[in-house]
């Protein structure tokens, strides 16, 4: 645990630097509200003028303060800080909350800079600038402009949002989720979300952490925490729109997306994603109160048939498509129902069904083995008194003794039916007025459990790579003033790291053409080799399927010819002389040098499947064999790798691999490649392997 950290956000006194006896300023408001929140660790308001804030007494200078004082709120104008900073150093304080506004957020982020490092000379850390503030439930602190402590609960919120932070705390009562801490990161001058993640993992109040994210400044670093922690990460990104590198040259670089990038980072870093606010908060719900399911098996109650069929179809959407019950498990429903109902999944209880029946069948479903997830609905009715439903139910739960199974719930009905949710959630199970949302919170908890299982593959770095080799490539590409790389001097990269490159030559003149083309075998692919041609066939540049002498030679002449057209003062190195490799199904893999992520990898099938439909998938390089694996499924285009109408499954494994030896290039070289991609990669069928044939680097400027 950090104990700067720790002193910054639960700390053991707290002054206020700027209080004020004047209602309504913020110096004010946040003595008021660590009052009412009854934090009882010393509140030391700090104002040259004043005597008395709140009953309270004030202190010139923290230095004045005999007290220990391990937090400092800043709410005094920016142009003050950094004196009230250098009292708080000789003080010992361990964390600064600043509140005010007017830094990097409005452009002057040498100041924030200065704040920072005068900061941490001390070895003091800074929440902010810009924020709300800071509380914790299990500390009765509100260090904030929020009202009040939000309803108590085991989930903790990180936000670079602090309006969404005032928001959310009233919320918590109104959807009876429950939160430990809520933090407001503001412009994260220093202490960032990755930190904030890997301290709320060891804090001992949190069980899910919950994050509103706008932009993160490190991604690599938040990446490294969320997989190192042990508890649930639910994440709500915002701003969907495309960032960054929009005038790229490569084809990677025109489908990278801020989102697309981001989900991949999360998927790696077992973070699960929320849609939106509604469902960042039905997410947080299940995860801080429900373990995570760890099979596939979900059962679902109901004594409702029309429930029961949405739940069914909800059940398919959140990947956990329901299976029907083994012979002896729906033998046991049986006895629980009438005639008419249904053992099988969803377990229909009908209408008839009261107290004692949900009792009996909730109790031997969760004890069930076979069962890994159980979902109960309940339609209201003239009969049931809701209430007395969820109590039977939450009794039924409590009495099996387990406790590392999820159990979900949805009652539709109305107001009695929400009161009984209301309880069910303050009694540890979440509670959804829709059964689709129940079934859903029950998908989310098997992701999770999914996302664990991932987080233990490693990576294999054992790839043997003469990095010079490529270094040195880059090197020469850098002092000719380019950053442009020619196919050929791409594939040379290519083949240091063990891709599998067509045989390729350069050729200056004609004869020497003809010769490499006898060497070769015929058939041939001749290209265009300039720097400044770097879509070789928008510049008719390429020929395929050259059979012989004369084809050479004519080639030559309309490459040339052709280039020349297309860009007069292209610098033309040369024709490159190529093996034809056969016909294979046409991927392609890519690479753009992301500002927050670094290093990623995309997948995809070539042509319409990337021109038109852009289905294709990202990943933060580098990847494991089994994460490349698992990317040529996540296509939606995947079964043709598999072999459609009848054509033979593809080599999926040297697929995978090459996919994996590529994210080790891009991610060794990051510090270099800006873009990148192999387009295409041609796929032969299975023990056939694949063939690289077009390479194309982009240095960083
Ligand atoms: P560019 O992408 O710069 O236009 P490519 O080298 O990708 O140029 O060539 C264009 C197309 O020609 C490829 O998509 C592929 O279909 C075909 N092609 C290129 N090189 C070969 C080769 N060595 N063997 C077989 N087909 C090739
Ligand atoms: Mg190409």
């Amino acid at each position: 645990m950090d104990d700067v950290l720790t002193g910054l956000l639960r700390p053991k006194g707290i002054a206020i630097v700027g209080a004020s006896a004047t209602p309504g300023k913020i110096g004010h408001t946040v003595v008021k509200n660590l009052i009412d929140g009854g934090y009882q660790d010393g509140i030391y308001p700090i104002n040259p003028t004043a005597d008395e804030i709140i009953g309270l007494k004030v202190y010139k200078s923290v230095l004045d303060v005999p007290e220990q004082i391990d937090a400092a709120v800043i709410t005094i104008p920016a142009k003050f800080v950094l004196d009230a900073i250098k009292e708080c150093g000789e003080k010992g304080v361990k964390g600064l909350i600043v509140f005010t506004s007017g830094f990097s957020e409005v452009g002057d982020s040498k100041l924030e800079e200065e704040v920072v490092k005068l900061a941490n000379s001390y070895g003091m850390r800074v929440l902010g600038p810009n924020i709300v503030g800071t509380l914790s439930n299990s500390d009765k602190l509100n260090a904030s402009f929020a009202p009040f402590l939000p309803l108590e609960g085991t989930a903790s919120l990180i936000t670079q949002s602090g309006a969404l932070l005032i928001a959310i705390d009233a919320i918590t009562y109104t959807r009876r989720i429950g939160f430990d801490k809520l933090i407001s990161i503001g412009n994260m001058s220093d202490v960032n979300i990755a930190d904030t993640v890997g301290w709320l993992n060891t804090d001992e109040n949190t069980k899910c952490i919950t994050l509103y994210i706008e932009g993160l400044k490190n991604g690599r670093r938040f990446i490294e925490e969320c997989t190192k922690a042990k508890k649930p990460i639910v994440a709500l990104k915002a701003g969907v729109s495309e960032h960054g590198a929009i005038a790229a040259a490569s084809h990677t670089g025109s489908l990278a997306g801020a989102q697309k990038i981001y989900s991949a980072a999360f998927e790696q870093a077992g973070v699960i994603q929320a849609t939106d606010l509604s469902d960042l908060f039905d997410c947080t719900l299940a995860l801080s109160l429900q373990p995570p399911m760890h099979g596939d098996n979900l059962l679902i109650i109901t004594n409702g048939g029309g429930v029961g069929v949405l739940a069914t179809d909800s059940a398919e959407t959140a990947g956990l498509p329901l299976k029907f019950a083994p012979e002896p498990v729906q033998e046991e429903f049986k006895k629980h129902m009438p005639s008419y109902g249904s053992a099988k999944n969803p377990v229909d209880l009908t209408g008839m069904a009261g107290n004692d029946w949900y009792f009996d069948s909730t109790k031997f479903a969760y004890a069930h083995d076979w069962v890994d997830g159980l979902v109960v609905l309940y339609c209201e009715t003239a009969i049931t008194n809701p209430m007395e439903i969820a109590k039977a139910v939450h009794r039924a739960i409590k009495e099996t003794g387990i406790i590392d199974k999820p159990v979900t719930i949805s009652f539709v009905g109305g107001e009695r039916c929400d009161k009984a949710m209301q309880w069910l959630v303050e009694n540890g199970i979440p509670a959804y007025n829709d059964p689709d949302l129940a079934v859903k919170a029950m998908g989310t908890l098997r992701d999770y459990a999914k996302l664990q299982d991932l987080k233990d593959i490693p990576i294999s770095n054992d790839h043997q790579v003469d990095k010079k080799a490529a270094l040195d490539i880059i090197a020469k590409v850098r002092a000719d003033g380019r950053t442009g790389l020619t196919e050929i001097e791409a594939k040379e990269i290519f083949s240091v790291y063990g891709l599998p490159v067509v045989s390729t030559t350069l050729a200056t003149s004609e004869d020497e053409a003809v010769s490499q083309a006898e060497a070769l075998g015929y058939p041939i692919v001749m290209k265009i080799v300039s720097p400044d041609i770097l879509h070789k066939s928008d510049a008719g540049g390429v020929k395929v399927n050259i059979k012989d002498e004369a084809g050479v030679r004519e080639a030559y002449q309309t490459i040339l010819k052709s280039a020349k057209a297309y860009k007069a003062e292209a610098d033309i190195h040369g024709i490159l002389v190529q093996e034809m490799a056969p016909w294979g199904t046409e991927t392609i893999v890519g690479s753009v040098n992301d500002t927050t992520f670094g290093p990623t990898v995309m997948f995809g099938l070539g042509g319409i499947f990337v021109e038109v439909l852009k289905d294709v998938v990202f990943r933060v390089a580098p990847i494991s064999d089994k994460e490349a694996a698992m990317m040529l499924e996540a296509i939606r285009g995947a079964p043709i790798l598999d072999g459609v109408r009848g054509e033979a499954p593809r080599d999926k494994k040297v697929l995978a691999q090459v996919l994996s030896k590529y994210a080790h290039m891009i991610n060794d070289l990051g510090e270099h490649i800006q873009e990148s991609d192999a387009n295409p990669i041609l796929v032969y069928e299975e023990g056939e392997g694949v063939a690289v044939v077009d390479a194309r680097i982009i240095l960083k400027d």
